[in-house]
């Protein structure tokens, strides 16, 4: 009996880091379940991006995107830095308290260990001097544990734990679910073609689904709060710059207060050797990056985001339509993301293909030069150079001319879904987890939520 037919335990709407946890942890406990994981995209083996900088060389808005849809979602192609910390990366202690937040991420990291991770590193930033090197320079550094898989591992663990899980849990790819209905017991998905029947069902769709969870929402009428985005430039820079940092820590938080405006600005997402990328959310083409474990693999340059969070109040509550049309008018000017050298942006004039040829450093990503105080807010780049030249007087050589900056870098936070400290709406049995709740941004505390749910579905 498969589909249709069947009467599931759970459902699970999403197989991104959230969904995949929930499946492990529901099944390695209790291998009677009957679960099924519904997933937009495809299996990991045929998820693929048709960039190729050379025949497609920019984001041609595939119908399911090969880097934030299918098993992995928006994680499976990342770096892998599987960060535990209660500092950043969500606010899932606000609702399960700090400590179990971190005994189940340690626990999420022992899986991925298990899995194919075993060789890699786990950084802290416990003991480490350069936390007083950022004191002295007004800079704070934020305190976290850090496993980096790198791209080419977190690939590995996906796929051992997909073959474990393969012959266990029923998995639908390419059924994105259209609707959820709530019925006397339990829940209907409606897919394209199918409907699918379930006891419980886990709401992970992650930042792609964010469209669709607004109006699943709408429609059972569960309450939502949305307020913020943050704004920033993914900067890149030969790795000597930062190796003193990204040695001791791989990946560090600093965060930084505005002299002129009191603003905070925060790095994020550092990708030591690694390569700048694009990102497409809902046809909007935004900048990420990551990184290799793999030595052959790696580059010769360092990239990591300056952002600058905005929050709205009243009346205003687009704070994700604010940062979407800041990302359209990058790519209304350069066709997608736009990249520009620190001094070209100091001096006031647009970076040009000559200029950059010129330069010593090779981009890792292949953006249309152009002039990035054209399109982002003033305030909000006043911010990043404020925070370019206070991260130069740690890593000297940050407000180089030849550092690039590419734009723009957005990061959308899902409307907050209102939920119970068990991650359940106001609907008996309706779950939300990992991003598309609002509660998480990252890998761990969306793994994290995964189990937590997991855990408690089995404790009823
Ligand atoms: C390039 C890149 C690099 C990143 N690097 C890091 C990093 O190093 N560390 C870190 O902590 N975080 C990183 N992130 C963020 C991290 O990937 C996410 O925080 C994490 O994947 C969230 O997990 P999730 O399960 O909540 O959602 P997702 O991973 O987004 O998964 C959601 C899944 O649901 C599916 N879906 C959506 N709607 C539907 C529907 N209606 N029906 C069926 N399926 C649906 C999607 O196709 C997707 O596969 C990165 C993100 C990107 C894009």
């Amino acid at each position: 009996m498969k589909g249709k037919d069947m009467k599931y335990d759970v459902m699970i709407i999403g197989a991104g880091p959230g969904g995949i946890f929930s499946a492990y942890e529901l099944i390695n406990q209790d291998s009677s379940l009957k679960i099924a994981v519904f997933e937009y995209g495809n299996p990991l083996e045929k998820r693929h991006c048709p960039i190729d900088g050379d025949k497609i060389k920019s984001c041609i808005n595939c119908k399911s995107c090969g880097i934030m849809n299918g098993f992995g979602g928006a994680g499976a192609f990342s770096d892998g830095k599987y960060n535990i910390t209660n500092e950043f990366g969500g606010t899932l202690h606000e609702y399960i308290g700090k400590k179990k937040a971190i005994e189940l991420m340690n626990y999420v990291d022992g899986i991925n260990v298990k899995y194919g991770g075993s060789k890699t590193k786990l950084y802290s930033t416990t003991n480490s001097d350069i936390k007083r090197l950022c004191l002295q320079n007004n800079l704070h550094l934020l305190d976290a544990s850090v496993r980096h898989l790198g791209t080419d591992i977190n690939y590995e663990v996906l796929e051992n734990i997909y073959a474990y899980l393969k012959d266990k849990v029923e998995f639908h790819f390419a059924t994105p679910i259209k609707k959820i209905e709530k019925l006397e017991k339990g829940y209907k998905l409606y897919s394209k073609d199918d409907e699918f029947c379930g006891d419980k069902c886990i709401v992970s769709v992650g930042r792609s689904g964010s469209k669709w969870m607004e109006e699943i929402c709408k429609d059972l009428k569960i309450p939502t709060k949305s307020n913020r985005v943050d704004i920033g430039v993914r900067v890149e820079l030969p790795a000597e710059i930062f190796k003193h940092l990204t040695d001791e820590l791989y990946e560090s938080k600093i965060v930084y207060r505005t002299e002129k405006y009191q603003d905070l600005v925060r790095t994020f997402c550092m990708n030591p050797k690694g390569a700048v990328v694009n990102e497409n959310t809902n046809g909007i083409v935004t900048v990420n990056g990551h990184s290799y474990e793999d030595p052959a693999l790696q580059t010769e340059n360092t990239n990591f985001a300056l952002l600058v969070s905005k929050h709205f109040t009243e009346p205003f509550k687009d704070s994700n339509g604010y940062g979407e049309s800041i990302a359209r008018l990058s790519n209304m000017l350069g066709g997608g993301v736009m990249v520009q050298r620190f001094g070209d942006l100091i001096r006031g004039q647009r970076s040009s293909a000559g200029r950059l040829n010129k330069s010593f450093m090779t981009p890792t990503l292949t953006a249309t030069p152009g002039d990035l105080s054209l399109v982002i807010p003033k305030r909000i780049l006043d911010d990043i150079i404020e925070m370019i030249y206070a991260l130069d007087k740690i890593a000297p050589g940050t407000a180089g001319d030849e550092t690039l900056l590419y734009g723009v870098e957005v990061k959308f936070y899902n409307m907050e879904v209102e939920l119970d400290n068990n991650l359940e709406t106001l609907h008996k049995d309706l779950y939300v987890i990992g991003d598309g709740s609002g509660v998480t941004h990252s890998l761990s505390h969306a793994s994290a939520s995964g189990v937590f749910v997991a855990r408690h579905i089995l404790g009823k």
